[in-house]
């Protein structure tokens, strides 16, 4: 019987089913699933290693998989097996579009050095979305007001903070409007003091309904901001489940010893 309670795949913001990824014999990801309904948060945890980034890297296609289906909004990105074996993308423009409705936030802020902020924010606006650059700039300087941004958005990466770079880089996933936002441990790189800034950001984007898969070794964050938290180890999905639950009443005994060891 359809059961109606369920979202379907369709429905779904983003569903990854059984994704496998080796780097030739490290086998790193090894079936690993996903599904984030419109507005969900889903908070990544693991130890170093243990596959966070490459489940990321895969799902926007910066790293190709071994095997596994991806879908935004029900769409399936297309895969197929060349004659040399191997399973790669089969349409480039799919993996472009679909590429820009998944924004990633990466860990060193990766702000092109020789743009301003808001050089940085119009560029994809303008290149991937073939916005005008007045409609880009418009756009920019709402999504610079949204992060605390505006005032810097003729500065140079190099001349603001790494909170005032990763909030920069945070408007520029924004202006992509995007369905699903990857964060791979976006405060992981900032000192102590500028660490809150960005959370506060961050925290505020999930508090407005934004679908988001979060990397991060913050545990107040997992446990506030998250619908969802998983813990990957060694490449598998060793517990999922509510915040309340996981860490309140976390059943791997793996997953017990990595929270005693964060907190
Ligand atoms: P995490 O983000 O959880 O720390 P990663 O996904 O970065 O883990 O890495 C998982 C494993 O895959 C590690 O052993 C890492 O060395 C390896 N790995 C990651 N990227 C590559 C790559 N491009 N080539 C070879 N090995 C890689
Ligand atoms: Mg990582």
């Amino acid at each position: 019987m359809l059961d109606i309670t369920t979202p379907s795949s369709a429905d779904a913001s983003l569903v990854v089913t059984d994704l496998h990824k080796s780097f030739g014999a490290l086998e790193v990801l090894k079936g690993v699933s996903l599904r984030a309904c419109q507005g969900d948060v889903i908070s990544l945890l693991g130890s170093s290693g243990s596959g966070k980034s490459t489940f990321l890297r895969c799902i926007n296609l910066l790293e190709t998989p071994n095997s596994g289906v991806i879908r935004v909004h029900g769409e399936e990105i297309k895969m197929t097996t060349d004659r040399h074996g191997v399973f790669k993308p089969s349409d480039a423009r799919q993996v472009e579009r679909i590429r820009a409705r998944l924004a990633m936030v990466f860990q060193s802020f990766n702000l092109w050095s020789h743009m301003t902020v808001l050089e940085n924010v119009i560029a994809g606006p303008m290149h991937v979305l073939k916005k005008s650059r007045s409609e880009a700039t418009e756009k920019a300087h709402k999504v610079l007001e949204r992060v605390g941004m505006y005032e810097r958005r003729d500065y140079f990466p190099a001349h603001i903070s790494g909170g005032q770079q990763q909030r920069a880089a945070i408007a520029r996933a924004l202006a992509m409007e995007p369905d699903v936002m990857l964060f791979d441990e976006p405060t992981s790189a900032l000192d102590p003091e500028l660490v809150g800034e960005v959370l506060k950001v961050i925290r505020s984007l999930a508090e407005e309904g934004r679908t988001m898969v979060v990397v991060t070794h913050e545990m107040a964050f997992a446990r506030d901001v998250s619908s969802e938290v998983i813990f990957l180890h060694q490449g598998l999905i060793e517990e999922q489940g509510h915040p309340d639950q996981m860490f309140t009443d976390p059943k791997s005994t793996r997953f017990k010893e990595f929270l005693s060891n964060t907190r």
